[in-house]
């Protein structure tokens, strides 16, 4: 008998691939929770009252191959022009070691955030790198790990001078030639802040007011090389800051920023590697003087030791500090830029010093060959010192049109003046080409081989680099492709990522980024178009934002949305923006107050800080769910000061609160609106929509509900959705022309925000299909349960629903183990269990958050039940190991928990002197024997590298004395 053909069909379905457990495993596990089916916990636990009124509109799903067709056809329609356009984004040559062993390899681009030290000293070691490299090149004392774009960065670095400088002014002094974008995205940050911005002649300004901080471009956006140290000395008379950005390529052969006195530098390390991808993603940097370390946003990696006294890195100082110091924190920064940061520091790596600074000489070179062809044919060209870019007098329009009509892009800047970049991609034949785009009628052209025996550069002889850079072995050693490959490879082996085993970060959906959503961002159709390319050419991307925000749409139940926010935090402020503007468009400009329950991610406190609110914060039950009643309270104290409430749904305890429609109404007649952190929307999407239980606003983390891999921390796209009344606040890019009075100022520094990595979540929604979503959905939620359900015998499930019938209780995609009474009873803390983990082969479950003590284990619907019981088999034998502890036949201070991880070194000694075995260390169950992770270092100790704080390469002699 035929098979009939639907059923040969749906055998190439992709969900069947992106979801772990089949039809068999999901009745063993339903067993195991009591319920009869999925759909009959599905009902249990989701209050019927948040379900969906109607299914998701999307199109049919379709197969890997056909996705990958049809998406093909979309990129296709950006057109692929060599861009001179400059402007902070540059053509580069990915080395194909790095494109093919990091931004394309999943032991990478799979890892998580390193707040597992011990488990992340691979990409930890690359970080360092990265923070050594841009120490070096900016003549700086610290650098950290990287930012999201050279706009925000800039913005950060003006709040920094804020908090660090003595001087108590409110005015702050952009030179009109920093890159439009950057200029936009301070505005757009400090009007909320009540920070006033003066744009324009710095040294005009600098005399005639007075201010706190100062940003200037070196070089310029239209390629001059100013001598800024007069400046520099000029701010520092009247205590403010001053902040240079920069061009790494650029510092390899002018006097770095540091030497001339700068406090704050910051920029993109994009033309290192990373292709321009519409603008993102890309690692920008923030280097700064020692003073104002403390205070410096984002993440920065530093070197410690571990229990054996060897060197070992730990993220530094303000790690989590969102967490810990809520809205006082200095930025809300969480997810940044990683896999960028990596590629970047690796293209230094395998380049060198000599390599960099003669990829620099010939761009300059080009620079002055092109200079002296376009004088030669009588043009002028009015930037006289520069790196890689001439301002040219010229008929704008007729020498773009020409270019044009060649397949390249110049930058217009006035009708009379037109702006050429020369980058590590610019050939002979092009330097001809620009000259005959640019030649006079009748002008004899010049050739590039007239100039062949070589032309001096034009940048002045004052303002060139004497100092040495990237001197450390680091930079110097892996020149050759092999031993960059083993390089590579050395690290990424030191590290635990999803391409090993499941990652049960609660709060972050470590589920499966597919190899063929992966596939198309290399594309060259994505990968190399400028952001400022003239719309037309961007019509590719431009389908792909509409349809995104159609699809994301439909998932939240919003009315409207923008793919701007590159990450969630950045999603999380311009919501927060979209409700002030909203709130003062209706003329309550008094409303400043942002209720915020205490059990919110630290980065809703501080993104509520950065806008000018006032956090209120509101008490949780002991079941997790909102304190209605001191909601109520304090909706009633601030009601005529009451902007918003941020709630995050189901709420960071992973329970669906039941009365969250109350609570929005509440807010609501308080005259507030309700933004819903969209990070869990992982237990939401065809189930229940934010936009419809009655949020106003939301984010959405791309990054973890919609398969863009973490990265090791970044890159992530953060959409903020809105609903009908408030879709004319989203936020503008006016550099890129869009946007009316109504919306706020761009909140990246490009309109698509990190653009390159859309099609990741493009193809997701393409395979998926409505009813593949609404299943990951509820398959994550049984996942869940099912780890709930089996360990609830062995441990306390912190906040369950507490549902009759349900195994564990009931709880949404995550739940909390409760270590606290084992830590009276033993001794062991939930850090230990995280490091015991790792001898397990495991990535810790989220630690001691949203509860200290506790851990969050959210297993996503990719880990197949294989997977989850190799989990709770662990956990379970933990588990035995504690009791060892309890019932005192293993001592506190001496057990595998308290002495966790074991590296080799360890296990081997010659002496062993421990209360247990050598095998029940680090081989504590018999499948350990078939595949065995090793951890690198053992135990960080995070207190001596506070103390003792160093966030640069290691010298080779730390290693031979340890
Ligand atoms: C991850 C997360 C955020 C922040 O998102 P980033 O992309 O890291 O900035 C905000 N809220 C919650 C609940 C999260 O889990």
């Amino acid at each position: 008998m035929p098979t009939p053909l639907s059923i040969l069909e749906d055998a190439t379905e992709f969900h069947a691939r992106h979801i772990g457990p089949d039809a068999v495993d999901e009745s063993l596990m339903c067993a195991a929770i009591g319920v009869s089916s999925r759909t009959a916990l599905i009902d249990a636990v989701v209050p019927p009252a948040i379900r969906r009124a109607a299914g998701m509109q999307l199109p049919e799903p379709i197969t890997e191959a056909g996705a990958l067709a049809e998406l093909k056809t979309i990129a296709s329609k950006n057109k692929l022009y060599k861009s001179f356009i400059g402007q902070g984004y540059h053509g580069t040559h990915t080395p194909g070691v790095i494109l093919r062993n990091i931004l394309e390899n999943p032991a990478w681009y799979t890892a998580y955030t390193p707040y597992q030290a011990e488990i992340s000293q691979g990409r930890m070691e690359a970080l360092v790198n990265f923070q050594t490299m841009v120490t070096d090149l900016t003549g700086m004392d610290i650098a950290n790990g990287s930012m999201l774009d050279e706009a925000t960065s800039a913005a950060e670095a003006v709040t920094l001078a804020k908090r660090s400088v003595k001087s108590k002014s409110n005015t702050l002094i952009v030179a009109g030639d920093v890159h439009p974008q950057t200029i936009e995205v301070i505005q757009t940050r400090c009007k909320p802040l009540g920070l006033e911005v003066l744009v324009g002649m710095a040294p005009s300004l600098m005399a005639e007011h007075d201010y706190f901080a100062v940003v200037c471009q070196y070089p310029s956006t239209t390629g001059l090389i100013h001598d800024l140290k007069a400046f520099t000395e000029q701010a520092h008379a009247k205590q403010a800051a001053f902040i240079v950005c920069a061009d790494l390529l650029a510092l390899t052969l002018l006097t770095p920023p540091g030497e001339f006195g700068a406090d704050i530098v910051v920029g993109n390390t994009q033309r290192f590697g990373m292709p321009m991808g519409a603008g993102g993603p890309h690692a920008a940097f923030l280097a700064c003087k020692d003073e104002f370390k403390r205070s410096m946003p984002g993440r920065l990696v530093g070197v410690s030791k571990d229990a054996q006294g060897h060197p070992a890195y730990r993220l530094a100082l303000q790690t989590r500090e969102q967490h810990i110091r809520r809205e006082k924190a200095t930025s809300n920064i969480c997810t940044a830029q990683v896999l960028p940061a990596v590629v970047a520091s690796m293209y230094a790596v395998y380049h060198g010093p000599q390599g960099l600074k003669r990829i620099a000489e010939r761009v300059a070179s080009y620079t002055a060959i092109l200079h002296a062809g376009l004088t030669r044919m009588g043009l002028k060209v009015v930037t006289p010192q520069v790196f890689d870019t001439l301002l040219v007098e010229c008929d704008a329009a007729a020498v773009m049109a020409k270019a044009l009509a060649a397949q390249a892009n110049l930058r217009k800047l006035s009708d009379k003046h037109v702006g050429v970049s020369l980058d590590e991609t610019t050939s002979r034949a092009d330097i001809e080409a620009l000259w005959s785009w640019f030649a006079p009628a009748g002008a004899s052209l010049p050739t590039v081989a007239e100039f062949a025996a070589g032309v001096e550069s034009l940048i002045p002889a004052h303002l060139r680099r004497t100092s040495a850079y990237l001197t450390h072995p680091v930079f110097n050693t892996h020149h050759s492709e092999t031993e960059m490959l083993r390089y590579i490879r050395s690290l990424s082996d030191k590290d635990l990522a999803l391409d090993r085993s499941m990652i049960p970060l609660g709060s972050c959906t470590m589920k499966l980024n597919a190899t063929a959503e992966m596939i198309p961002i290399t594309w060259p159709e994505f990968a190399h178009v400028h952001p400022f390319a003239p719309q037309d050419q961007l019509a590719g991307y431009a389908e792909l934002d509409q349809l995104l925000q159609q699809w994301l749409c439909q998932a939240t139940g919003y009315a409207g949305i923008s793919l701007q926010p590159n990450a969630g935090s950045q999603g999380e402020y311009a919501g927060l923006l979209v409700i002030k503007a909203w709130q003062e468009a209706r003329g309550q400009h008094q409303r400043n107050i942002c209720l915020i329950p205490e059990s919110a991610h630290g980065t809703n406190p501080a993104s509520a800080q950065m806008c000018g609110m006032t956090v209120v914060v509101t008490k949780c039950d002991k079941e997790g769910n909102i304190d209605l009643a001191d909601l109520k309270a304090k909706c009633e104290q601030h009601s005529d000061k009451l902007a918003a409430i941020m709630i995050t749904y189901p709420s960071t305890y992973g329970v669906f609160d039941t009365q969250v429609k109350e609570i929005c109404a509440l807010v609501h007649q308080h005259g507030g609106r309700v933004y819903v952190d969209g990070a869990n929307m992982n237990a939401l999407v065809g189930v229940a929509a934010p936009g419809e239980f009655g949020g106003d606003v939301s984010h959405l983390n791309l990054h973890k509900t919609f398969c863009i891999p973490h990265g090791g921390g970044g890159p992530g796209v953060g959409p903020v959705c809105v609903v009908e009344d408030l879709v004319p606040f989203l936020p503008a890019h006016r550099t890129a022309g869009i946007g009316q009075p109504s919306n706020i100022g761009a909140v990246s520094a490009a309109p698509l925000g990190n653009a390159a990595v859309l099609p990741i979540s493009w193809m997701y929604i393409r395979m998926m299909g409505a009813d593949g979503l609404k299943k990951a959905t509820e398959v994550a939620i049984l996942n869940a349960n099912y780890v709930s359900a089996r360990l609830s015998e062995h441990y306390d499930i912190h906040f369950s629903g507490g549902i009759a019938g349900v195994k564990g209780g009931g709880v949404a995609h995550e739940c909390i183990l409760d270590l606290r009474p084992l830590k009276d009873s033993s001794g062991i803390s939930a850090e230990d269990v995280a490091k015991r983990l790792i001898d397990y082969g495991f990535h810790a479950p989220t630690l001691s958050f949203p509860v200290a003590g506790t851990l969050m284990v959210e297993p996503t619907e990719s880990e197949s039940r294989a997977e989850l019981d190799r989990f709770i088999d662990a956990m379970i034998q933990i588990r035995h190991e504690i009791a060892a502890v309890e019932a005192g036949k293993l001592p506190r201070e001496d057990n595998p928990l308290v002495n966790a991880p074991h590296t080799s070194l360890v296990a081997s000694a010659t002496e062993w002197t421990h209360a247990y075995s050598r095998e029940e260390a680090v081989f504590p169950l018999p499948s350990l024997r078939r595949q065995k992770y090793w951890a690198p270092v053992g135990r960080v100790d995070n207190v001596w590298g506070d103390r003792n704080l160093f966030c640069s390469c290691v010298p080779l002699s730390e290693y031979e004395e340890a």
